[in-house]
């Protein structure tokens, strides 16, 4: 069997226009109110399909009218459009915790309007799945606004399709969290890993540059979000970025993935938590594991000439001692042209880096805007 052809006409046609609008709309999204005329140049779109899209993005309620630029010159000044935030809005979850699940609703511009929680009690399987649903519930009454969408971050390796391969936390092995939510409450949702959730929110809401991005997301486990290009990073398998269980230290102790010495087993909180209740040096403790995650993370500075290195989690864990250490141990163990510009910081975002996240999910899948 080949692979089926594109439809032909008419929708071909629907596609053309759904591409044009989500022009206007990242337009409007990275760079904020502009003119009609202004938005046709900078799209490349003539006048008349910019007045007729955006008469349409203004119908649906995306896009609203805010008048002319204040001290514009005499003659009719230019009517400025932009993004109506609160038109429509997303309901973001984050799963990546160990003792609660944290939602939030999100407007069009990324900014939180009202947050949910629900604590997971030891609950796995479907149970913790019931869970998601019930937060996904309350956070859809929070609003008043149609609902755009429901992103999620996982832990665990998640397919194209939101189901959820393996996450051992929750005890979840093949589970369709992404169909299971989409009938529940009738609407497009988007799953997809916890870390690769936290590089897109960063990169879409965080102040990052236009080089290579990796957020590594430090809780229960550690995992790391890639951005090249302006593009994540999937992988072969969908697994890109998985150097939690990557072996540092053969000799170290047993991981819950089986083997014996991954990163995780040094870096995850609640062991980082451990040996630092069970040291008298706590500086020296976050400088050991420091050192050790630069050693591990420098063939991947040095191979993808990456522009920032993210730390996600626990800040006062992460951004001290440890940050400094990696960034040292970076530098000593690659070339200059690699780590000159590398900058090694915490998230802009904070905790709700992977709740943004969630939201981008939705308006990159539902509006094609990043
Ligand atoms: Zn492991």
């Amino acid at each position: 069997m080949g692979r089926p052809l594109r439809p032909r006409g008419k929708l071909l046609q629907e596609d053309t226009r759904r591409h044009h609008r989500s022009l206007l709309l990242q337009q409007l999204f990275r760079e904020g109110p502009a003119s009609r005329a202004d938005l046709a140049r900078s799209t490349g779109l003539t006048r008349v399909t910019t007045s007729d899209l955006i008469g349409e993005l203004m119908a649906d309620g995306l896009v609203e009218e805010l008048g002319a630029p204040a001290g514009s010159r005499v003659g009719k000044p230019p009517m400025l459009v932009g993004l109506a935030a609160d038109s429509t809005h997303i309901v973001g979850i984050d799963l990546s915790n160990d003792d609660r699940m944290t939602g939030a609703v999100i407007n069009l511009l990324g900014q939180v309007q009202a947050r949910a929680e629900v604590t997971i009690d030891g609950a796995s399987g479907q149970a913790a799945v019931d869970k998601v649903h019930r937060l996904a519930a309350d956070l859809i009454a929070l609003t008043d606004r149609p609902v755009l969408g429901i992103g999620v971050g996982s832990p665990g390796v998640v397919d194209a399709t939101g189901t959820v391969i393996d996450a051992p936390n929750l005890v979840w092995a093949d589970t369709p969290l992404s169909a299971s939510l989409a009938r529940a409450f009738d609407l497009p949702v988007f799953v997809a890993n916890d870390a690769n959730t936290a590089v897109l929110g960063e990169h879409t809401f965080g102040e990052t540059g236009t080089g290579g991005l990796m957020v590594l997301r430090v809780g229960t486990g550690v995992g790391a979000g890639l951005v090249l290009e302006g593009s994540l990073l999937h992988g072969h398998r969908g697994a890109a970025g998985e150097i939690g269980h990557v072996v540092v230290d053969p000799d170290g102790e047993l991981c819950a993935c089986s083997r014996t010495g991954c990163l995780e087993t040094i870096l995850a909180v609640p062991r980082l938590r451990r040996r630092l209740a069970e040291s008298e040096d706590a500086e020296e403790v976050l400088t050991r594991v420091g050192e050790q995650l630069g050693a591990a993370l420098a063939p991947v500075v040095g191979t993808l000439n990456l522009q920032e290195l993210v730390l996600s989690g626990p800040q006062e864990l992460l951004d001290g001692s440890l940050r400094e250490a990696v960034d040292r141990s970076i530098r000593s163990r690659t070339m200059p042209v690699s780590s000159e510009g590398l900058v090694v910081r915490a998230s802009t975002l904070g905790e709700d880096v992977v709740l943004v996240g969630a939201a981008v999910l939705v308006l990159s899948g539902q509006l094609g805007v990043s």
